[in-house]
């Protein structure tokens, strides 16, 4: 089953293309439960989460969890930096 993808700040949803007819692409959220990550990615991680849910509000909620996404619109680069960036502009949406 093809995997729908929300963004949860403009609401465009990727349909059944990973890119859409923009080339608009669609980034996860930053995930701090993925295993194998060392005490200080996760704090960072978890920060970050924190981070782009202040940006987002209270669409994170109105969106089925696995599904949020944030599109490429959103950062300058039109993708997000390297998690360990932390102070590049597009760290955050
Ligand atoms: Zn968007």
């Amino acid at each position: 089953m093809p995997k729908l993808r929300v963004c949860c700040i403009c609401g465009i949803s990727s349909g059944y293309f990973k890119k859409d007819r923009n080339s608009r692409s669609f980034f996860n959220f930053p995930n701090p439960n993925i295993k194998k990550l060392v005490p200080f990615d996760k704090d960072l991680l978890e920060r970050r989460l924190v981070a782009w849910k202040e940006v987002v509000g209270t669409n994170y909620d109105n969106v089925p969890i696995g599904l949020t996404c944030v599109c490429s619109d959103h950062f300058q680069s039109g993708k997000p930096a390297r998690f360990s960036n932390v102070n590049d502009i597009d760290w955050i949406p």
